[in-house]
């Protein structure tokens, strides 16, 4: 019997079924871009209530779509870290009342590993061990993953996520939010050796990086540095948009290319695995699959559709179904990164 999916961390409502070989019934994301979009940003009150009222018809969708009832289902699976704590509360608690009401076991689902699980839907059961990243709005984490639940945080940004810095080089440079389609759509004309800038981090041996000074680089770039405001700067026209976000984007694709090589070297792992919504960046599929060429590794990234919050990639459910660790009823959620 399959399990029914939720996720609700940020700002994205989304439902899945998904069958015990791992094979998607259905996948329904209402997003909320569109009520983020005049504050450049997700605004947490905005996302909670959107949340609720969307759950229902979200739910509804994906099991109608999979053509099942609560009898047909084994389990419920729901993502309860990280993210927005009024976010999560409500996918929890559909999740709770669900398995409450059709007496089926509770399902706790950590939101990175399932932007890792979304390469399973993809590429199949052998895909781990691996070395893993996740380059999401939030997050810009390596890991060891000896398996699909106990993988290990091995290195991150140590302040702006990469694809917060996609979504503030685009606010700045005047595209719209979400920031990483438009900047890479912008960067299409653009000539990404135009404007110098840093690969902040990129030439140390360890798995730090920094996305905070590049995006300011690129502000100085743009609009004037104020420390030296008698330089010139180009009129911000179409023409210098386009080299701007195609600058910035090659950058950011060095900087986590780089580091992805590092983190092979660091793991020995034969498999690299990469999910989150900046893995839907083409310079960075391509940048990657030139690095695992060149090391012999195969690369398995995220498809398209679930790089971005999904609850299919919330499938990882079934290896913890596998392991018999269910979640109690009171189960809580936890908003922070856990660090394990
Ligand atoms: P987290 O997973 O860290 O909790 P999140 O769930 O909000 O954060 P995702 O939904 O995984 O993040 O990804 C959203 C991010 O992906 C946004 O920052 C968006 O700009 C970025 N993104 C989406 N498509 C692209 C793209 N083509 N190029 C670059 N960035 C992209
Ligand atoms: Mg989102
Ligand atoms: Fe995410």
């Amino acid at each position: 019997k399959p399990i029914l999916a939720i996720e609700s961390s940020c700002d994205e409502t989304a439902a899945a079924v998904i069958a015990a070989d791992r094979s998607v019934l259905s996948s329904v994301v209402s997003t909320q871009a569109a009520l983020h979009e005049r504050f450049g940003g997700v605004v947490p009150e905005i996302a909670s209530r959107a949340h609720v009222e969307r759950i229902l018809p979200v739910l509804k969708e994906a099991m109608d779509e999979a053509g099942v009832t609560g009898a047909d289902l084994s389990a419920i699976a729901v993502v309860t870290h990280p993210g927005l704590v009024g976010s999560l509360l409500v996918g929890v608690t559909a999740a709770k009342t669900l398995a409450a009401v059709w007496g089926l076991p509770l399902v706790a689902v950590d939101h990175l590993r399932a932007h890792l699980y979304a390469c399973r839907l993809a590429f199949g059961e052998d895909i781990f061990p691996a070395c893993g990243l996740v380059v999401s709005g939030g997050h810009t984490n390596w890991y060891d993953c000896p398996d699909p639940v106990r993988s290990k945080l091995i290195g991150s940004t140590i302040d702006d996520a990469a694809g917060e810095a996609f979504d503030k080089v685009a606010r700045l440079l005047g595209l719209p939010y979400p920031g990483g389609p438009s900047v890479q759509q912008a960067a299409m004309k653009g000539d990404p050796e135009a404007v110098p800038l840093p690969r902040p981090m990129m030439n140390r041996p360890d798995l730090a990086v920094s996305f905070s000074g590049l995006k300011t680089a690129v502000r100085y770039a743009a609009l004037g540095n104020p420390n030296s405001p008698e330089a010139p700067v180009p009129p911000l026209d179409e023409g210098r948009i386009a080299d701007l976000a195609a600058s910035f984007q090659a950058a950011a694709v060095d900087v986590i290319v780089g580091k992805c090589e590092v983190a092979l070297k660091q793991t020995g792992r034969p498999t690299l695995l990469v999910g989150g919504g900046v893995a839907a960046n083409r310079a960075l599929r391509e940048g990657l699959t030139e690095l695992c060429n060149r090391r012999q590794v195969r690369l398995c990234i995220a498809p398209m559709e679930y790089c971005v919050d999904n609850a299919a990639m919330a499938g990882l459910a079934w290896e913890i179904v596998e392991r018999g660790e269910f979640a109690p009823l009171d189960c809580d959620v936890t908003p922070g990164l856990v660090r394990a």
